[in-house]
């Protein structure tokens, strides 16, 4: 345990590290629902092979399946792929590639994580079937349903949506996509027979999503088969025109890969200048995620607040009360409180 400890990396010195490497390294992601009996073992073995392959990343195994945010040494690809497919329960997964390809790794660790649930989705109803899943749709399918005015729903959290989103699309004022599953029928119930895409980032929660509006009497329900990254792989290929407006947010340190050249999305401190750049607030008891342009990021010095920036400054115990208690009181839901006011009008 001690020995653990003192092995333990700076985010500095893990950065540094991959900095150092020789390699190129190939960002992909993957998920499937399918039954893991034993998460735990599964984990373990995961864990142990990737780590051998030399793959950082955010990978969790549930009894529901696997999702998996990662990377992989180019040179050990190959085998990589001939382990995975080797697992009955992953043969034939299809793994999504990154459009914007560094070949430096975006992670800094390995983690691999059991959990309750793949995607955390709130859902207790013992009628409901995840693998009823609505039809998928093709880019090809996606830009026309966007051309004939169908209803396009942002399957993602607000922050997300906010730096990037098809034309048109449904943004929903929620943190989480538990909150967004409690809300949906309600918000698009007038739409029940009428046609309906969903698109979140790689497709996972569309799965679970769709199927749980078909379950809510969604009678039209398509998804993005693979997400606005697989969507963004298709329109290079296959030259059509993009719908997709900004960037699409990942969740890794780059937070946010670049679809289109466009930025839609204006700083949260000014809310002026445009930017699509998510930071965290420098106050480690904030540390909320906001947008904030150069300037800003100027004048509050990294911080999301000028109030932050000031407790900062105080003794770390002073710092932590007062800012976990504004945070909650007040500023903890600012971004909540910007986008209801500034953004939902029809909500
Ligand atoms: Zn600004
Ligand atoms: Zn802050």
């Amino acid at each position: 345990m001690i020995k653990k400890l003192y092995n333990r990396k700076s985010k500095e010195q893990l950065l540094a590290q991959i900095e150092k490497e020789d390699f190129r390294r190939k960002t992909i992601s993957f998920y499937r629902y399918v039954k893991i009996a034993d998460p735990k073992t599964m984990r373990d073995f995961l864990y142990v092979n990737f780590e051998k392959f030399g793959c950082l990343g955010r990978i969790y195994v549930a009894h529901e399946g696997i999702n998996a945010q990662m990377n992989v040494p180019e040179h050990n690809f190959e085998a990589f792929d001939k382990f995975i497919q080797s697992i009955p329960e992953f043969v034939g997964v299809p793994y999504k590639v990154a459009v914007e390809e560094k070949g430096k790794s975006s992670f800094l660790k390995l983690i691999v994580k059991v959990r309750p649930k793949i995607v955390a989705d709130g859902l207790d109803d013992s009628t409901f079937d995840p693998a009823n899943t609505g039809a998928y749709a093709s880019a090809e399918e996606v830009n026309e349903m966007i051309d004939k005015g169908a209803t396009v729903i942002d399957m993602r959290n607000f922050y997300e949506a906010e730096i990037g989103h098809f034309e048109n699309a449904k943004i929903m004022p929620v943190d989480t996509f538990r909150e967004q599953l409690a809300k949906v029928e309600n918000m698009f119930s007038d739409k029940k027979d009428e046609e309906v895409l969903l698109y979140c980032t790689g497709g996972i929660r569309c799965e679970k999503a769709s199927a749980w509006m078909k379950h809510k009497g969604f009678k039209n329900v398509k998804h993005i088969k693979g997400g606005v990254i697989d969507y963004a792989h298709q329109v290079k290929e296959k030259g059509l025109p993009n719908k997709f407006k900004g960037k699409n947010f990942v969740f890794d340190e780059r937070l946010g890969e670049k679809v289109g050249d466009e930025i839609i999305s204006v700083c949260h401190l000014c809310d002026k200048n445009k930017t699509d750049e998510h930071r965290h607030c420098k106050n480690e008891n904030c540390h909320v995620l906001h947008l904030s342009c150069d300037d800003c990021l100027e004048k509050y010095k990294g911080y999301c607040s000028n109030f932050c920036r000031l407790c900062d400054a105080l003794p770390s115990k002073m710092n932590r009360f007062l800012v976990r208690r504004d945070r909650r009181q007040q500023h903890g839901n600012q971004y909540r409180k910007n986008y209801l006011r500034k953004n939902f009008d029809n909500f």
